[in-house]
C-alpha cells in the first residue's frame, strides 16, 4: 500500500490560476500547506498559497528545487509542458502522471487514444499540410472544426469550416500548425461528467451536469442533469473507463457532446479539477477540490452527495466593462454565492468569478443565478 500523504504535508500545484486558487483553499482547510509555481506573481494561486515560486516552466533547476520542497506534486492547468512534469517527477510524485498530462495536453493524441480505446469521439483526421485538410475536408464532410493540436482551451485555435473553398484561409489562419479537423455536431446539449480517482482505484463522480457555452466558453452549468436516466449511467460508464484505462490519480473532466439521437461523443478530457465542478463547493459534502486533494494524497475518497439543485454562472471580464459590478445587487439574491479569483484585471472573456445557486429545482436554480449575474450590471 503507498503511504498517504497526511495533513502538514504540503502540495506543490504547477500553474497559478483560479483552479489551484480553489485547490489551495481546500488544501489549507485540510491542514495541508501550498506551494505553487508558474510565471506569474500576485497570482489568484500564490493568493492563497503559502510560497509562490514565479518563474519559467522551462526553469528546470527551478521545477526541481520546488519538487524537492513539497510531497506531491499536482497540476491545475494542462498545458505544462512534459519537461517540466518529468524535472518535478524526479523529486516528488506527480498525479495524475506526466503520461496522463501527455495524452491530454494534445487533442491529437488524445482523440487517437481514446479511439483507438474504444470511446465514442467525433469523428476526426490528422491535419499536417493544406493537402491533407483538403482531402480530410471531403471524408469528414462540411460544416467541420479545424482546431490547433496542442495548446488549445475554450475554442482558443479553432475555426468552423463551412464549405470546402474555405480550407485555405483556415489553415492559414491557424498558421499552418498541426491540426486535427473534426467533424461538427449539431448537438442537442452538451453534457460533462466530473469524477475522480483514487490512489487505490476507488471512484466517484458528481453525475452529469448539463452545460451550455458562450463564445465558446462555459457560461451556466446546471445540475442534476435533466438527461434520462440511461444517458447519466451511459456517460458515466464512459468516465469511469475512461480514468481507468488512462490510470489517473485526482479529478478529471469528461466533456460530452449529446447528439439529436442521443449518442454521446466525447469532445475534451481535463486531466483536472474543473469549471463546470465549481459548483460543488456550495453543493455537495465533499468538493471537487477536496476530492482531488483527497485522491493525489492517497486518502478516502468523500462523498459526493449534493444537497440541492444548483446551476452555477460564469462571471467573465465583460462584466467590468462599465466598472465595478454591483456585489450587493447580486448578494441579494440569499440563495446565491460568490467566488472571485482575485484577478487584477478584467479582460473580456477573462474568467474572473463565478457565482452559484442553489434552489429547490434545478429549473429556480439556474433563473436565480442568471439573474443574480444580470443584476450585476443592472445599474439604478
Ligand atoms: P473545445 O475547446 O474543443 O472544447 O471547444 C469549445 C466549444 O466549441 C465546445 O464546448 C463546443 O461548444 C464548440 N465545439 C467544439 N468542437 C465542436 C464540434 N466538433 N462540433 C460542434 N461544436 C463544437
Amino acid at each position: 500500500m503507498i503511504p498517504p500523504i497526511l495533513p502538514g504535508a504540503t502540495l506543490g500545484i504547477l500553474g497559478s490560476g483560479q483552479l489551484g486558487r480553489m485547490l489551495a483553499i481546500a488544501a489549507r482547510r485540510m491542514g495541508y500547506r501550498v506551494h505553487t509555481l508558474s510565471p506569474d506573481c500576485d497570482s489568484p494561486t500564490g493568493q492563497g498559497a503559502d510560497r509562490e515560486i514565479t518563474v519559467a516552466y522551462d526553469d528546470l533547476d527551478a521545477v526541481r528545487a520546488f519538487a524537492k520542497d513539497v510531497h506531491v506534486v499536482t497540476f491545475e492547468f494542462e498545458n505544462v509542458l512534459s519537461e517540466t512534469v518529468d524535472a518535478a517527477a524526479l523529486h516528488a510524485p506527480v498525479r495524475p502522471s506526466g503520461t496522463v498530462l501527455h495524452i491530454t495536453q494534445h487533442r491529437l493524441r488524445e482523440k487517437t487514444y481514446l479511439r483507438d480505446h474504444g470511446f465514442p469521439v467525433v469523428p476526426f483526421c490528422p491535419i499536417a499540410s493544406l493537402e491533407s485538410l483538403n482531402t480530410a475536408i471531403h471524408d469528414i464532410g462540411t460544416p467541420a472544426v479545424l482546431k490547433t493540436a496542442g495548446f488549445g482551451y475554450d475554442g482558443k485555435g479553432q475555426i468552423k469550416i463551412a464549405a470546402p473553398h474555405e480550407t485555405g484561409s483556415a489553415y492559414a489562419a491557424l498558421g499552418g500548425q498541426e491540426a486535427v479537423l473534426e467533424a461538427f455536431i449539431p448537438f442537442e446539449r452538451e453534457v460533462s461528467v466530473v469524477a475522480a480517482r483514487g490512489v487505490d482505484g476507488g471512484f466517484t463522480h458528481y453525475g452529469v451536469l448539463d452545460n451550455t457555452h458562450r463564445n465558446h466558453i462555459l457560461d451556466v452549468t446546471a445540475t442534476p442533469s435533466t438527461v434520462p436516466v440511461s444517458i447519466t449511467k451511459e456517460a458515466v460508464e464512459i468516465a469511469r473507463g475512461i480514468l481507468e484505462t488512462l490510470d489517473v490519480t485526482g479529478v478529471m473532466c469528461v466533456e460530452f457532446f449529446l447528439t439529436h439521437d442521443r449518442h454521446l461523443l466525447v469532445n475534451e478530457l481535463a486531466p483536472r479539477v474543473h469549471n463546470s465542478g465549481h459548483f460543488t463547493i456550495d453543493a455537495c459534502v465533499t468538493c471537487q477540490f477536496e476530492q482531488h486533494i483527497r485522491a493525489v494524497c492517497g486518502l478516502p475518497l468523500g462523498a459526493v452527495t449534493q444537497h440541492r439543485p444548483a446551476a452555477m454562472a460564469n462571471l467573465l471580464g465583460d462584466l467590468w466593462r462599465d466598472g465595478e459590478p454591483d456585489w450587493p445587487a447580486a448578494l441579494a439574491f440569499p440563495g446565491v454565492k460568490l467566488h472571485l479569483y482575485g484577478k487584477a484585471s478584467a479582460r473580456p472573456g477573462r474568467k474572473m468569478g463565478h457565482l452559484t445557486a442553489m434552489a429547490d429545482t434545478v429549473e429556480q436554480a439556474v433563473e436565480q443565478v442568471t439573474a443574480a449575474r444580470e443584476a450585476l450590471i443592472g445599474g439604478d
